[in-house]
């Protein structure tokens, strides 16, 4: 339900998933007005498939969850409802006033069916058409490479980026699981290619892979921040490292929690806690806040009501958000408008 009263704080939220940002009764909209044949056409059903009501799933399961939302979202008016829905969404509930949704354009053009840059421009209009509404929102749109896509087509997307990146699109990102032959260090050109032509980069990595494999990345892809990167905690070197840099890191407590990354309450005491003493900054996120049954506030509620950061603490993670954000600023005003 949305809060009857202007809430206080305004948050800033920089790593969440389209797929899984929309609230499934707006998927169900969405999939019935695109002629899409869903698995079951009994509502409770879909809410089952697009939501994770176990507590937890394994690491390979959880992408599989992804395939239907990413089916129902893949023409350009269903991109448009999709990003529209979710800035109006995010700001009623959690009074987000900032932030960078990001999706993987490949994955909405039902294998290369659709025009690529059409499902994009689709996600600007929904962004600005949420913008107009909200006018307190400022957003950017992130666009995703994937692990399991080929070099070729990730540098497709990687120019996509750099082409709307005049029109709302703020920077890149990798994810997904490892796929056959992926190795960060052939991304290092696009990258800074990328950056060099204005935009900004982050990938997800200290998630499914070792502190190890955060160290590599920390070493061989020009980044302007983190998705994940918790697994630094076990090492001072790569922690200092990310300080040195001047990254923050872009957690997802119940994403984590959920695949069992992280293994317990305890255990992501252990973590944040590790990460504040030793100067990282990070800032707390969804990652898939619709299939995860979760938002910003209730992220933010799990530190404080489990002692595992104080409520100044907390306000300072969420002014690391603010400031890491790749949307220009503009005082008073939505640079997109
Ligand atoms: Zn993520």
């Amino acid at each position: 339900m949305d809060s009857p009263v202007r809430p206080k704080k305004e948050l800033c939220e920089l790593h969440f998933h389209l797929g899984q940002s929309v609230e499934p009764h707006i998927l169900w909209s969405i999939a019935h007005e695109q002629g899409i044949k869903l698995p079951s056409k009994d509502y409770w059903e879909f809410y089952d498939l697009v939501t994770l009501n176990k507590k937890e799933v394994a690491w390979e399961d959880y992408h599989k969850l992804f395939h239907l939302t990413e089916l129902i979202q893949s023409s350009p008016v269903s991109m448009e409802r999709t990003v529209y829905e979710v800035i109006g969404g995010a700001y009623r509930n959690s009074n987000i006033t900032l932030l960078e949704p990001s999706f993987n354009p490949m994955f909405r053009n039902r294998s290369g069916e659709r025009d690529l840059d059409q499902i994009i421009l689709a996600a600007l209009r929904g962004m600005e058409k949420a913008l107009a509404e909200f006018p307190q929102v400022r957003a950017g749109l992130m666009l995703l490479l994937d692990r399991r896509l080929p070099l070729e087509k990730n540098a497709i997307i990687v120019s996509k980026a750099i082409k709307y990146c005049d029109r709302g699109v703020v920077g890149i990102d990798i994810a997904g699981p490892f796929g056959d032959g992926f190795r960060y260090e052939d991304y290092s050109k696009l990258y800074t290619e990328a950056r060099a032509a204005g935009l900004k980069t982050t990938v997800h990595t200290g998630e499914d892979g070792t502190v190890e494999e955060m160290d590599h990345v920390l070493d061989v892809l020009p980044l302007d921040r983190l998705n994940h990167g918790f697994r630094a905690y076990t090492d001072k070197k790569v922690m200092a490292k990310v300080v040195k840099k001047n990254l923050t890191m872009c957690l997802c407590p119940t994403s984590n929690l959920s695949v069992k990354f992280i293994r317990d309450i305890e255990h992501l005491k252990e973590v944040i806690q590790t990460l504040w003493k030793n100067g990282v900054k990070f800032c707390i996120n969804t990652d898939n806040p619709s299939m995860l049954r979760t938002n910003l506030k209730k992220e933010l509620a799990l530190m404080t009501d489990n002692d595992i950061l104080t409520d100044k603490q907390v306000d300072q993670t969420v002014q690391w958000a603010f400031e890491a954000s790749f949307v220009p600023t503009a005082p008073d005003k939505n640079l997109y408008l």
